[in-house]
């Protein structure tokens, strides 16, 4: 810390790191950026790393995981706030005649894989976990009660009453089909809306576009279920509003019929027979308004924070896993471990080789996307940070940073590697300091 504030170039450092906006492990890159004149190929501005401090210039990580980089996390919920917003009630170039197209709130849940520990309010009152007067003894030995009142943030949220009964196999199953199920509902609701408009499916398109923005959250217990906005548009997408018998109430029947509907089976494995898997019987669908129970903003806010988040929450890696690591050494809870274990069993099953469940073993089995949008959605996370690095340049030009060229005559040259990432623990405490994040 002392050598880099005593050092000649550390007002360079300090622009650098606000640059990154606080990011805790910046990407390192060495390189240059020429521009030349295409007419006479005269040299008109170079930029090079070589005279920046220890010279790289560092760059956000652009993780969206908050587990990794608070800051950059921060920066990919704002962005994808912003953008569920846009598909709500306009903006971003999406026209505020979007507001008035029929759009539900769906969470899709996954099954039940056995009891857990939850936390239930009624009234305002924090009700007992599991209380039952003539509860069962599980074969293990186990009553099937718990008279706890669990605090917010007691560890056994989520973890089963019995572990030995859990359906572990179950669970990580689901998480692994879950991209699968997601996918077979989007086409079955298309299907239903057809039906349900006396059209067919192809003709749908020339009437009809659904456009969704969904994010997966994890449950405690470590199963994934879908958050989703579900909105119809005319053929062409948002500018355009859907035929007149599109209603929400046409649309909920169809969320309700696919959300039943739709299954996916996994073969027979050892001793294990083939199973089918469902949604969950747990199905909400809300109406979004804009002054009613569930507004705009709520949901946008919702999904926003969903999208920085993973399995870490409850519990397990925010890491691949080697097959040949010892989990002992992560200290783990008993229910992640069985959780993590279970996918690296599984996942040695040709049967199941697709599934790539050793791969993705801490998500606990889900190798989906945590967020994502149909095209017609709204704006996209690119155009949205291509608009910020345009005004970042621009305000590198009108600071005279960089020189300010007609873009069509001049030929830009740039050579870049990658040299490293992350900070020294001097660099990190002072980045905190000057940032206002936590080191
Ligand atoms: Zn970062
Ligand atoms: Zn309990
Ligand atoms: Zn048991």
């Amino acid at each position: 810390m002392i050598a880099r504030l005593n050092h000649p170039d550390y007002d360079r450092w300090a622009a650098q790191i606000h640059a990154t906006g606080g990011c805790h492990q910046p990407i390192h890159l060495r390189g240059k950026v020429e521009h030349y004149d295409r007419a006479t190929g005269q040299l008109l501005h170079r930029y090079t790393t070589r005279t920046e401090p220890d010279g790289i210039l560092r760059v956000p990580c652009k993780t969206r995981r908050a587990s990794r980089c608070p800051a950059c996390a921060e920066t990919y919920r704002a962005d994808t706030y912003h953008l569920i917003r846009a598909g709500l009630i306009g903006g971003k170039g999406v026209p505020e005649s979007v507001a008035g197209h029929p759009t539900l709130f769906v969470t899709l849940t996954a099954p039940s894989f056995g009891a857990v520990h939850t936390r239930r309010e009624h009234g305002g009152k924090i009700q007992p976990c599991h209380a039952r007067r003539n509860a069962a003894t599980c074969p293990h030995g186990r009553t099937m009660t718990c008279t706890t009142r669990h605090s917010k943030d007691d560890p056994r949220l989520g973890e089963p009453l019995c572990p030995d009964c859990y359906d572990y196999t179950g669970s990580v199953l689901f998480n692994a089909l879950a991209p699968l199920l997601w996918k077979r509902f989007a086409d079955s609701l298309r299907r239903r809306l057809a039906k349900l408009g006396g059209l067919t499916l192809r003709e749908l398109r020339e009437h009809l576009t659904v456009s969704f923005a969904k994010v997966a959250e994890y449950q405690r217990r470590g199963v994934v279920h879908f958050h989703a906005v579900i909105r119809l548009d005319g053929p062409g997408g948002p500018a355009a509003p859907p035929p007149p018998w599109a209603t929400e109430d046409v649309l909920t029947q169809a969320v309700q019929h696919a959300a039943q509907v739709v299954s996916a089976l996994v073969p027979a494995v050892d001793d294990q027979p083939a199973r089918l898997f469902k949604w969950g019987q747990q199905l909400d669908i809300r109406p979004i308004t804009l002054n009613g129970d569930l507004t705009e903003q709520a949901v946008a806010g919702y999904i926003a924070k969903y999208a920085t988040k993973a399995a870490e929450c409850v519990g397990t890696l925010d890491h691949r896993i080697n097959p040949l690591d010892d989990l002992e050494r992560y200290n783990l809870r008993d229910h992640a471990r069985r959780l993590i274990t279970t996918c690296m069993r599984l996942g040695a099953h040709p049967e199941l080789a697709e599934l790539r469940l050793t791969d993705w073993a801490h998500m606990l089995g889900f190798r989906g996307h945590f967020s994502t949008r149909s095209r017609r959605y709204s704006t996209t996370l690119g155009e949205l940070r291509a608009e910020r690095e345009h005004h970042a340049r621009d305000n590198e030009i009108t600071t005279g940073r960089l020189p300010l060229f007609d873009e069509d005559t001049v030929l830009v040259i740039s050579e870049w590697e990658y040299a490293g990432k992350g900070h020294s623990l001097g660099d990190r405490l002072l980045a905190a300091a000057i940032t206002g994040g936590r080191p």
